[in-house]
């Protein structure tokens, strides 16, 4: 009975009708493919993308080279020197991030007492040479510095609801 049955089926081309009814029920349904890169999907404000080392309004850097984040970190991707300076603060000498290791966990920004390193929005970012990928404290602030007004919106709409 089951043979007949097939056959008839495939006589009829059965399968194919059934394919194309599905097809015919998402022809007019709303689309939910998005155009990137000319239309982009909303984005959480904590959304943890390319790093940043922030700098108060002064210009001075946040960090204070305590070394939490490089404790904290479970794929060993930060690496931190410091020394005192000659007023007593202590600062960073070396502040490097190796991207390739980093799993974008945001445990470092989370670690810091003085919101210093912070993960951005930025996620359109590669690199082409051997290093492009490995994040100094130069480029880290280059990053704070361009991107501090979204970072500082981002961060108080967060203390909102905390
Ligand atoms: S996001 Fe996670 S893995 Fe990446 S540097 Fe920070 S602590 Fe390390
Ligand atoms: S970025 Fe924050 S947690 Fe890391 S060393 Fe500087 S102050 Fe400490």
């Amino acid at each position: 009975m089951r043979k007949v049955v097939n056959y008839f089926r495939s006589l009829l081309l059965w399968e194919l009708f059934c394919g194309l009814a599905l097809t015919g029920k998402y022809l007019f349904a709303r689309k939910i493919t998005v155009q990137y890169p000319d239309e982009k999907t909303p984005m959480s404000n904590r959304f943890r993308g390319l790093h940043a080392l922030r700098r108060y309004p002064n210009g001075e850097e946040r960090c204070i080279a305590c070394k939490l984040c490089e404790a904290v970190c479970p794929a060993l991707a930060i690496t931190i020197e410091s020394e005192q300076r000659a007023d007593g603060t202590r600062r960073t000498t070396r502040y490097d991030i190796d991207l390739t290791k980093c799993i974008f966990c945001g445990f470092c920004e989370e670690s810091c007492p003085v919101d210093s390193i912070v993960e951005t929005r930025v996620f359109e970012y590669h690199g082409e040479q051997r290093g492009d990928l490995y994040m100094t404290k130069d480029k880290l602030l280059a990053v704070g510095d361009k991107f501090e007004k979204q970072i500082a919106e981002d961060r108080a709409r967060d203390a909102r609801y905390r």
